[in-house]
């Protein structure tokens, strides 16, 4: 195990694939493409369905933020682009739902963790994760 890690950002992504691609895909690409053997892209991966996977122990670093791996837990949903591959906020209700408690729990757990997009970190030119985090989780608190 490493040695406890500082978590400074909850970091949220897309997998920019279709919403029906599979997590054996998403694997397989993070291994045979990227070449990161047998580590993932994010702690946690949301299907389409509303279900969580964990990924990786929260102790350790993923390959969710270039450079900012060591303070960052990621959380991914499948999908995040478009038939013709642009990118677009694909996440079913089931998906928000479970995203949104999950970042409730983790904020619980680290209490001074800030929320963020891929995107709104400096020097990403991505769109990932095809939304903005922050315009959703205000609004998203106050449907309730
Ligand atoms: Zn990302």
């Amino acid at each position: 195990m490493n040695p406890i890690r500082k978590i400074k950002y909850i970091v949220i992504h897309c997998t920019a694939t279709q919403p029906t691609a599979t997590v054996e895909s998403i694997k397989r690409y993070w291994k045979d493409v990227k070449k990161w053997g047998d580590t993932p892209g994010y702690h946690y991966l949301i299907k389409a369905d509303g279900e969580i996977l964990t990924l990786l122990d929260e102790s350790k670093n993923s390959y969710g933020v270039y450079a900012h791996n060591s303070e960052c837990i990621s959380i991914s949903y499948i999908g995040g682009i478009d038939n013709l591959g642009k990118p677009k906020d694909t996440r079913t209700v089931k998906q928000q739902v479970t995203m949104f408690s999950k970042i409730s729990e983790l904020l619980h757990k680290y209490p001074n963790a800030k929320v963020l997009g891929h995107r709104d970190f400096p020097d990403v030119h991505k769109a990932c994760p095809s939304f903005d985090v922050k315009t959703w989780l205000s609004h998203y608190q106050l449907m309730f």
